[in-house]
């Protein structure tokens, strides 16, 4: 991979916090290319439906691993869990950050990127912090393969919190989520282990059928039964309209 003079055989190296380390004009401008990409891209009926059932009170909370923002462009609140506002139910969580907005490494404050700050890191310089007294550098508030600043963009106390919610829940919904990385294998067996007596059923929506096999092979010792595992061999947005009809039916009768 060659994009803006970063060079790797591994095309995720861009993503690791070891390259950023290493060229960090490098990666911001690479980050400001694929912001630009994102921004032209708008919610897909998946994001619709997940907001619309957040709007009728049906969903404790979305958590995505997506950066692209489009969680909030089909309505729903973006939370920041050390808020003291946090609200009791609804609302995105943001778990790998999101790319429209920076974060200062020194005092930590993140806010939505400008144009000009843009324009500054695809010209490979850097941005620092506007904050009084504060000269720290800026740096997109996405979090990074071995990130050792990911606490200024994602609280580590996201997992207690998400474990939390999932304990409230009757169902959980992992949504176009094929279990190939080891955290996203780390997040079920949290939810799963923390709900304490309570068992949920787990639905997965994904249209590979590689997903069950990654999911089971990662869980091997988590007893899993049928009754707990539904897996849908589904596009998202086929998926998740599947769900809103049921909870629709579930509420007509
Ligand atoms: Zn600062």
């Amino acid at each position: 991979m060659k994009t803006l003079g970063l060079c790797s055989k591994d095309p995720s190296a861009v993503f690791s916090y070891g390259t950023f380390a290493r060229d960090k004009v490098g990666v911001q401008a690479f980050f400001d290319v694929l912001r630009r990409e994102m921004v032209k891209a708008r919610p897909a009926q998946g994001h619709r439906i997940i907001s619309s059932l957040d709007q009728s009170g049906h969903l404790i909370r979305h958590y995505t691993l997506n950066i692209d923002g489009l969680a909030s462009a089909a309505g729903q609140t973006p939370l920041v869990i050390n808020e003291e506002d946090t609200k009791e139910r609804g609302g995105v969580i943001e778990l790998h950050g999101n790319i429209h907005f920076v974060v200062c490494c020194v005092c930590g404050t993140r806010r939505p990127i400008t144009t000009l700050e843009g324009l500054t890191f695809r010209q490979k310089r850097s941005v620092r912090c506007t904050q009084p007294t504060c000269e720290g550098e800026m740096r997109f508030a996405v979090v990074l393969y071995g990130d050792k600043d990911s606490g200024l963009i994602t609280p580590d106390s996201v997992l207690d919190y998400m474990v939390q919610d999932a304990a409230s829940a009757a169902v959980v919904v992992w949504v176009g989520i094929s279990f190939q990385q080891s955290a996203s294998v780390e997040y079920f067996r949290r939810v799963h282990r923390g709900s304490g007596l309570r068992r949920h059923v787990h639905v997965v929506i994904n249209p590979e059928e590689d997903t069950l096999y990654n999911l089971r092979t990662g869980c091997h010792g988590l007893d899993l039964s049928e009754h707990d595992l539904v897996f849908a061999q589904l596009g998202a947005g086929q998926g998740l309209g599947v769900i809103q009809r049921w909870v629709r039916d579930a509420k007509a009768t």
